[in-house]
């Protein structure tokens, strides 16, 4: 029935948790929007992530009244990435969005996005410029950023920003799970994309209330650990591994061999001092890591490698 449906020019995605009293708004504001700036066909997908609210029941009045608005349900929570992983799934539009449900992305902002797109980018993220959310979280959102760019190798200011624009080439190639939705502008850069930022008006939560806190930063930091050991280091875990073991060994080193030579020169003794166990305990780290690092090598070795995803034309 769906694939007889024309293709539409653009996809919005908005993962939804608890937010019914937003919907029908965000569904009128970015109707409006695209019809105002004449920006063809488009499909509105809400991800209802397991909500104990009303959010489904005005998910289906909206399908059902508008063919534009489609739905999707998980049976429970399973988070952000999810949602998006399976809203990209269903999505058919040549340019696909993603925003949050809440109000606090501006649809008013979609055509900036399909403008920067057009300079040649293939993601588009926002910038929550004038962020209006409390101190306490802007605070420790802006070192998460400052961290995760850096280790990620992209020039951002605001990684995590829901509001986003992709061209649909990137999507197959991002594999979101767990709470990776923080990473997509790393994770499509590793792939080869270029990204792009644009500033957006950013507005206050006036309804429900926000389904992340401080924790997330935490939860983060181990989630940029997995993002680049499946990016920047999925070909040579050898460095990644051999390289701390190096720094871990040569420590170990250093220390021993002093405290060796003060033995022979002042004769002082070895046994006993902390000094000694802590450099045995670095020295072992050090082995230990470079093996690991030896043993991700064999096993990368024994894969089959698909250079197809990385091939985009062929002359
Ligand atoms: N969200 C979701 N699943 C979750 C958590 C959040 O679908 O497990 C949605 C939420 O409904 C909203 C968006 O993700 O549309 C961003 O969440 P929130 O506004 O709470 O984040 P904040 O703006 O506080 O960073
Ligand atoms: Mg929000």
């Amino acid at each position: 029935m769906e694939a007889a449906q024309p293709t539409p020019s653009l996809s919005f995605i908005i993962p939804v948790l608890n937010e019914g009293e937003t919907l029908n708004t965000l569904f009128v504001k970015i109707t409006a929007t695209v019809q105002e700036h004449g920006l063809g066909s488009f499909e509105i997908i809400f991800v209802d992530d397991g909500s104990t609210d009303n959010s489904w029941q005005a998910i289906c009045e909206l399908a059902t009244a508008h063919p534009d608005v489609r739905g999707l349900r998980f049976r429970r929570n399973f988070g952000k990435a999810a949602a998006l992983a399976a809203g990209f799934s269903e999505a058919r539009g040549r340019i696909v969005f993603t925003l949050d449900a809440d109000l606090q992305d501006d649809p008013e902002e979609i055509p900036h996005f399909l403008e920067k797109l057009d300079e040649g980018y293939d993601l588009v993220s926002g910038w929550k410029k004038d962020r209006q959310d409390p101190l306490e979280k802007r605070l420790p959102s802006k070192l998460f950023n400052a961290v995760a760019c850096r280790a990620g190798g992209v020039q951002l200011h605001d990684m995590n920003c829901g509001f986003k624009a992709y061209r649909r080439e990137v999507l197959p190639h991002l594999n979101l799970y767990g709470e990776l939705h923080r990473y997509v502008p790393v994770l499509a850069h590793a792939e080869g994309f270029r990204v792009a930022e644009i500033p957006v008006r950013h507005h206050p939560r006036e309804h429900g209330v926000s389904k992340y806190g401080w924790k997330r930063y935490i939860k983060g930091m181990l989630d940029l650990l997995t993002v680049l050991a499946t990016t920047r280091f999925l070909d040579r875990p050898g460095h990644l591994f051999g390289g701390l073991g190096l720094i871990s060994a040569a420590g170990g080193f250093l220390i021993l061999f002093y405290i060796s030579c003060m033995k022979l020169i002042a004769g002082m003794p070895i046994a006993g001092r902390p000094l000694f166990f802590l450099g045995i305990l670095l020295m072992l780290l050090g082995s230990q890591l470079i093996s690991m690092g030896v043993i991700g090598e064999l096993v990368i070795r024994f894969q089959s490698h698909d250079h197809r995803g990385k091939v985009i034309e062929r002359a």
